[in-house]
């Protein structure tokens, strides 16, 4: 039985004020039934573990380099963070790979040292709105997935994030039954690959404007194990009602 996971990413977002989001969200919730992670920029990661070391919410970072040390100027190291006490890394994030050229190739990379350093690896994947107009998405996601995810996961490691790039931050969210058709893709391609108990046991994280108001609706989506939140993690009174949902 795969655990649901809320999973907020704060992307560029917050500062020492931001921390008492932490507190609050952690004392809203003191025994949760689905697991909780929050992604604060990387300044942060070293202070929200400490933060939320005695509660139900793990801390995770937003990217980490696919070497563990090394001349690499400004980046960061998935030992690194583990060390800062995150237990997770969101990796292909739609952002870093348009931003900083991230091919599937090196969020596989990535990943793989993620996994090295005991990190469960967030790969995110998810198409644009050409795609999908082409009807292209199904085959953009398969691609996603056979490149950016290492050969040898376990189940507990392995999230995947569905990202659609045009439902990031815009309020648009695919219907309904389009989220539960990708989600289902992924399971499958998943079991062809990886064996069907690797294959159920990946949490599969639906991503693109999750707010309190539609998250109820698309949990219900089977496949649908939980959610990676963006701005509606920035505060707890947002993704507090977003947790309960699920
Ligand atoms: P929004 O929830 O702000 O649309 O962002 C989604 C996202 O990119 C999470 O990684």
């Amino acid at each position: 039985m795969r655990r649901k996971l809320a999973a907020g990413n704060w992307k560029m977002n917050g500062t020492s004020t931001s921390l008492a989001e932490l507190e609050a969200l952690a004392q809203a919730h003191p025994a949760p039934s689905v697991d909780v992670l929050i992604c604060p920029p990387a300044t942060l990661i070293d202070r929200a573990a400490r933060i939320l070391r005695e509660s139900s919410v793990a801390t995770g970072g937003q990217d980490c380099h696919s070497e563990m040390t090394g001349a690499h100027t400004g980046d960061i190291s998935a030992e690194m963070l583990r060390d800062a006490g995150a237990t997770a890394v969101i990796l292909g994030h739609s952002e870093r790979r348009a931003d900083h050229g991230e091919t599937d190739e090196r969020v596989r990379a990535k990943a793989r040292a993620a996994l090295q350093a005991g990190l469960i690896a967030v790969i995110c994947v998810g198409e644009s709105l050409a795609e999908r107009e082409a009807a292209n998405t199904l085959d953009i996601i398969g691609g996603q997935l056979s490149g950016s995810i290492p050969d040898l996961v376990t189940g507990e490691q392995l999230v995947v994030a569905y990202e659609p790039i045009w439902a990031i931050g815009t309020g648009k969210v695919p219907e309904i039954n389009e989220i539960g058709e990708v989600h289902e893709f992924i399971r499958a391609r998943l079991e062809r690959r990886f064996g069907a108990g690797v294959g159920r046991s990946v949490r599969l994280l639906y991503g693109g404007s999750v707010k309190p108001s539609n998250a109820a609706e698309i949990f219900a989506v089977p496949e649908v194990d939980g959610a990676l939140v963006g701005g509606a993690s920035l505060k707890a009174s947002d993704f507090s009602p977003i947790i309960t949902a699920l």
